[in-house]
This record gives C-alpha cells, structure tokens and sequence, in this order.
C-alpha cells in the first residue's frame, strides 16, 4: 500500500450518491478508511417500506455484496417476493426491489418505526452485513426528495423519472423537496469538521452531490471545514459516464462538461479531477480558482477504481 495514502487515510470523508460513487468508494477501501456522507434525496416509499437506493448501493458495495453488473440491488438476489406483488395488483412494482433487498427495507422501516434514526438504521443494517471499518451516514435524518420538472409529464420523483419513465421525459428544472428545513446529522457534521480530506465521488452532480449540499447547515460546514476538498468528475467530453447527468445539468443552465461541474462545485472544493481528454477544459476551470488534476476517470476494471481513489487521496 502507497504509504502516503496509509498516512491521510484516517479522516477521509467521502460525498456520495449510488452506481458511480460505489465503483470509486470500491476502489477507495483498498487504499483507505473512510466515512461515507450518503444523499437522501433518491430515498421513496414503495408497499409501506422506506427505501434508500442511494444509502444501499453503498453498503452493498462496502459489504462486497452488491451486484456491480447492475449497479444496485444484491448479487445473486431474487425477485419473487415482487412477483407476487405484482400478481397481486400492488402499484408502484416497476421499481425493482429483490427478496434479500426487501428484507433491508423491511428491517429499515420497522427500526425507523422504533422510533430509531435513519443514521441509526444505516448504522445497524451495515454492522450486520459486515461494514466495519467504513461508517456510512445519511447526510440527514429528514426525508428529502429530488423531483425532476419534465415538458412533458409535469413534476415527478427522481425514481419516476429515471426509472419508472427510463428518463425518457425532456427534465425542465430540478428541486430538493424538504431539504431547506432538513439539517445535517451531528454525525455528519462531526466527520466534516474533523476531515483531512473531503471527496466528492464521481456521482450525478444534480442527483447525488447537490441534494447534499442543499441540506441546511452542510455548505456552511464545508465552508468551515480545514480539509482539502476535491471533487472526481462524472462527465467526460460532453456527457457523462452513464445516467441522466447532462440533460439534467443542461435543464440548470450548465454545460454538460467537467468545466460545468466544476462551475457547479467552485465555491466548495479547491481542486477538481477531470478526464486527461478534457484538458482543453482545464484553463478555464483554474479560472475558476478550482485546481484541475488530469487523468483517466474512467472506471472499468478493479485496477482503474483502486488507481482513481489514490489519485484522489494525493491530489
Ligand atoms: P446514482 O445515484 O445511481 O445516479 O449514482 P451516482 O450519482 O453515484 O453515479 C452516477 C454518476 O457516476 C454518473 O453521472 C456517471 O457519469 C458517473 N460514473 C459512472 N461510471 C463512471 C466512471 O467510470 N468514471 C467516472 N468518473 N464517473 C462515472
């Protein structure tokens, strides 16, 4: 192990969303401890049970259970349990929710109905899939919600929009339900102000990383924290890797680039990692005051994941 890593791998804290975030948090666990700040705001209830893709994926992928060919859900998982909602006529089974998934929801929903927080479920079902020596924190307690405003369809859930409509509906506008009076945890705000290093994973921008910043107190807390903060770009050229990112940062005025990204993020990192493709994008991303590091982003194999977090935890 690169010991330099070893030595900054104490208070890492990682921003984080789902598919892309988990790839690189993959490749993080091999070079460094680190605590995940989860978005909330893809989290909905389906059949009476809360539900949080985001936070999941996570543990999942912490857990080495999580099924990477998919992006979500657990390796090897059944659908039977919704089968036979669906035979039953329940609403809502376009969301793909596995047995052993289901048993997550099920376990999450009953301790949130104890009376237990969502930091102290998510707490409790990572300890029990084996998620030690990583932490993982809802960004807040309070329930938040991305809506995506469409031409077409009007205003919908993130998940309605993404997967129930396949993102097919022109996004017009995006806004963060609840997040105004959400606060961040304590836990969450006490990793933040005790980091060397905060990374923003390669996570949607509009999706994952500003529904976390959207949530009261967070900004603030960034603001003041003393560590280096960097953000790894999801977008490469004019698109991003995979996901609805670009329509969606066009529908908020930005460009579809690293540059856009960064536009997004220059008031809270001080350095950026963007695909060496883009170098034509680097110029003006230092004019932001934002630092731009060039590499390959590109997550394919286990070898790329491990080679971006360490250039992540030096940048
Ligand atoms: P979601 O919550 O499931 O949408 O997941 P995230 O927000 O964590 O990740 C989605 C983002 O990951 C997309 O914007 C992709 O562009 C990005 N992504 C996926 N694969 C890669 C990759 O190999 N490299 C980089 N840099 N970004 C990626």
């Amino acid at each position: 192990m690169n010991a330099r890593v070893a030595e900054t791998s104490g208070r890492v804290v990682v921003l984080s969303g789902g598919t892309g975030s988990a790839k690189f948090l993959r490749g993080l666990q091999k070079v460094s401890s680190f605590t995940v700040v989860a978005n909330v705001g893809d989290n909905a209830w389906f059949h009476g049970l809360y539900v949080c893709p985001d936070i999941d994926t996570v543990t999942y992928t912490l857990a080495g259970i999580a099924d990477s060919q998919r992006g979500w859900g657990i390796k090897g998982d059944e659908f039977k349990a919704l089968g036979q909602l669906k035979l039953l006529g329940a609403k809502d089974t376009w969301f793909n929710i596995g047995d052993k998934d289901m048993a997550t929801h099920l376990l999450r929903t009953s301790l949130l109905r104890d009376g237990r927080s969502l930091t102290e479920a998510t707490s409790i079902i990572a300890r029990s899939l084996g998620v030690r020596r990583w932490t993982i924190l809802p960004s807040t307690d309070q329930h938040v919600e991305t809506r995506i405003m469409t031409a077409e369809m009007g205003e919908m859930h993130l998940q309605e929009f993404w997967v129930r409509e396949r993102g097919r509906p022109t996004p017009t506008g995006v806004r963060y339900m609840g997040s105004r009076r959400a606060r961040m945890t304590e836990e969450a705000a006490r990793s933040i102000a005790s980091a060397e290093r905060i990374v923003f994973a390669p996570a949607n921008p509009i999706t994952s990383i500003m529904p976390i910043l959207s949530i009261g107190g967070l900004r603030d807390a960034l603001h003041k924290a003393k560590a280096r903060k960097l953000a790894v770009s999801p977008m490469v050229g004019e698109g991003s890797f995979s996901g609805p990112a670009a329509g969606l940062m066009v529908a908020r005025g930005l460009k579809p680039t690293s540059e856009g990204v960064a536009r997004l993020y220059k008031d809270v990192v001080d350095a950026i990692i963007v695909d060496e493709s883009d170098r034509a994008q680097a110029d003006a991303i230092g004019k932001m005051g934002v630092s731009c590091r060039l590499t390959s982003t590109l997550m394919r194999t286990a070898g790329d994941e491990e080679r971006l977090a360490k250039v992540a935890m030096e940048a």
